[in-house]
C-alpha cells in the first residue's frame, strides 16, 4: 500500500511551521484585546444557507469552492468557507442583536474547494475581526488600524501596501452597476464565459475577475467614484481623515471590490509583493445588511479576515524552538530524589526533561541534539552534597548550584 498522505490541498503543522502560526494566532489574539475585541468560536459546519445566500450565488466561493455535503439526516452543511457570514449567524442565534456593538475576534481552519498552490489552500486559517453595530466610518478607521496592528506586531507591515476603496450606498451602487452592464454588453464578444454570466447576474464580480481578458476590459471600465451619492461621498471623506488621524497610510484603489457580495462602502485589502500572486494577506469592509440577511435586524458592521498561513510565511525572523533544561542522571541516582527535582523544576515553569537510557555520554549527545540550554547532573554524590553540576550548553561552562536555589528560584539559575 502507498503512504497515506494528507488530503490534497491540506497539511500537517509541524515543527517551526507550527511555531509560525502560533506566533500569528497569539500575536492577533493579545492586538485585539488591546482594541477591546473579544474572541468568539463558532462550529466549523454550520447549514449550508448560512453561505450560500449571503456570500451571493455568483460568488466564486458559493459557486465552486464550497465543501458542502448531506449529513445522514438529509441536511445540507458546509464546512465554513469564511468566518463572517458564522458570526453574524451567531449574533442573531444567540440574541446578541439586543446587546450592539459587539467587537469580535475570531480564529480557526476554513475550507474552500480551491486549486492548491503557493499560499492557497483548501483547508487554511484565518485571523479576523468582526465589529458589529457601529455605522460610523470611525469603526472602519478603528477596524483598519486594527488589523494595521496585527501586521506592524508581526514585523510584516513595511512589506504591504494597503489598498482602499468604496462600494458606496446602495443608491450609489445601483447607478454604477447600470453604468457597468452598459459598459461591459458592449464587450460581449471580449468577455470570458463566466464574465458574461456574471454580466447577467452579478455585473460587480466582473471586476473581481482573474481572467486576463477581463482584466484588460476592467482597467476602463466606469469608476464607482463617479456615482457616489452626496452621503456615500461624506462617509468616504471622513473615513479618510480618520485614517490619516490615525497615521495609516493607504493607496486608493477602485479596483478592490471583494470577492463577496455583502460589501458596501469600505472595502480595503493589505497587499504585499512577497508572496507572488498570492498578494492579500489581510482584507475586508462594511458589510451593512448581512446581519438583517441572517434574520436579523439591520445591524451596520464592518470587519476584515487574514490569511495564517500567508502571515506566517512573511514572517522574518521565524519564532525559535523552545529550549529545554535536561536532567541527566549520572550513575543509579535514587529515582523519587530525581523525580523530585524535575517535578520542582517544572513547578516553576521550567521546561524541564530527563535522559533517559544509555550512558552518560549518549545522554549528553541527545541533550545537544535536542538543543538543551542546560543540562543538570544528578548522582548520588550531588545528592548527598545538595550540591548540583549545572553545564551552560550555549558556552560549554560548568558551575555549582545549591539544592535550595533549585527548589526557591529555578528560573534565574536556568535564565
Ligand atoms: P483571493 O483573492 O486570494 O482568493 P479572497 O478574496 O478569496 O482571496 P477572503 O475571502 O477575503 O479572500 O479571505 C481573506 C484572506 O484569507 C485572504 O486575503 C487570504 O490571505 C486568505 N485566504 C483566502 N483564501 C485562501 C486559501 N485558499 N488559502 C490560503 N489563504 C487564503
Ligand atoms: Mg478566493
Amino acid at each position: 500500500m502507498s503512504s497515506i498522505q494528507p488530503v490534497r490541498g491540506t497539511h500537517d503543522l509541524i515543527g517551526e511551521e507550527q511555531r509560525r502560526h502560533t506566533l500569528v494566532v497569539e500575536t492577533a489574539r493579545r492586538i485585539a484585546g488591546v482594541y477591546g475585541f473579544d474572541e468568539w468560536s463558532t462550529p466549523i459546519f454550520e447549514e449550508t444557507r448560512v453561505f450560500s445566500r449571503s456570500l451571493g450565488d455568483t460568488s466564486d466561493v458559493v459557486s465552486k469552492e464550497m465543501y458542502s455535503f448531506n449529513d445522514r439526516d438529509g441536511e445540507s452543511l458546509t464546512l465554513r468557507p469564511e468566518g463572517t457570514a458564522a458570526i453574524c449567524r451567531a449574533l442573531v442565534s444567540n440574541a446578541l442583536t439586543q446587546a450592539l456593538p459587539q467587537k469580535v475576534f475570531y480564529t480557526g481552519p476554513m475550507f474552500r474547494h480551491e486549486r492548491p498552490q503557493k499560499g492557497r489552500y483548501r483547508q487554511f486559517h484565518q485571523i479576523g475581526a468582526e465589529l458589529l453595530g457601529a455605522a460610523e466610518p470611525l469603526a472602519d478607521a478603528e477596524v483598519i488600524a486594527m488589523g494595521y496592528a496585527v501586521l506592524s506586531a508581526l514585523g510584516v507591515a513595511e512589506h504591504v501596501t494597503l489598498e482602499l476603496n468604496t462600494l458606496g450606498d446602495a443608491e450609489s451602487r445601483d447607478a454604477w452597476r447600470a453604468a457597468l452592464v452598459a459598459y461591459f454588453s458592449d464587450y460581449r464578444d471580449r468577455l470570458s464565459e463566466d464574465s458574461l454570466v456574471r454580466l447577467e447576474k452579478n455585473p460587480l464580480r466582473i471586476l473581481d475577475s482573474k481572467n486576463e481578458g477581463d482584466r484588460a476590459l476592467v482597467a476602463d471600465a466606469p469608476r464607482m467614484a463617479e456615482f457616489l451619492t452626496p452621503q456615500a461621498q461624506d462617509f468616504w471623506d471622513e473615513l479618510r481623515a480618520k485614517l490619516d488621524v490615525f497615521g495609516i497610510r493607504y493607496k486608493v484603489s477602485p479596483g478592490i471590490v471583494r470577492g463577496l457580495d455583502y460589501y458596501n462602502h469600505t472595502t480595503f485589502e493589505f497587499v504585499t509583493t512577497r508572496l507572488g500572486a498570492q498578494g492579500t494577506v489581510l482584507a475586508g469592509g462594511r458589510y451593512d445588511g448581512l446581519v438583517k440577511q441572517m434574520g436579523g435586524p439591520d445591524v451596520p458592521a464592518i470587519g476584515w479576515a487574514a490569511g495564517v498561513e500567508r502571515l506566517a510565511m512573511l514572517l522574518e525572523t521565524p519564532p525559535q524552538a523552545p529550549r529545554s533544561v535536561v536532567i541527566v542522571p549520572v550513575g543509579t541516582p535514587d529515582e523519587q530524589a530525581l523525580c523530585g527535582i524535575l517535578q520542582a523544576l517544572r513547578g516553576q515553569g521550567v521546561r524541564t526533561e530527563i535522559g533517559y537510557k544509555g550512558a552518560l555520554r549518549k545522554r549528553m549527545e541527545r541533550a545537544a541534539k535536542q538543543n538543551a540550554s542546560h543540562v543538570l547532573f544528578v548522582g548520588e554524590d550531588e545528592l548527598a552534597r545538595g550540591l548540583f553540576r549545572v553545564k551552560d550548553m550555549e558556552s560549554g561552562q560548568e558551575c555549582e548550584v545549591s539544592h535550595q536555589a533549585l527548589m526557591m528560584d529555578a528560573g534565574s539559575v536556568f535564565a
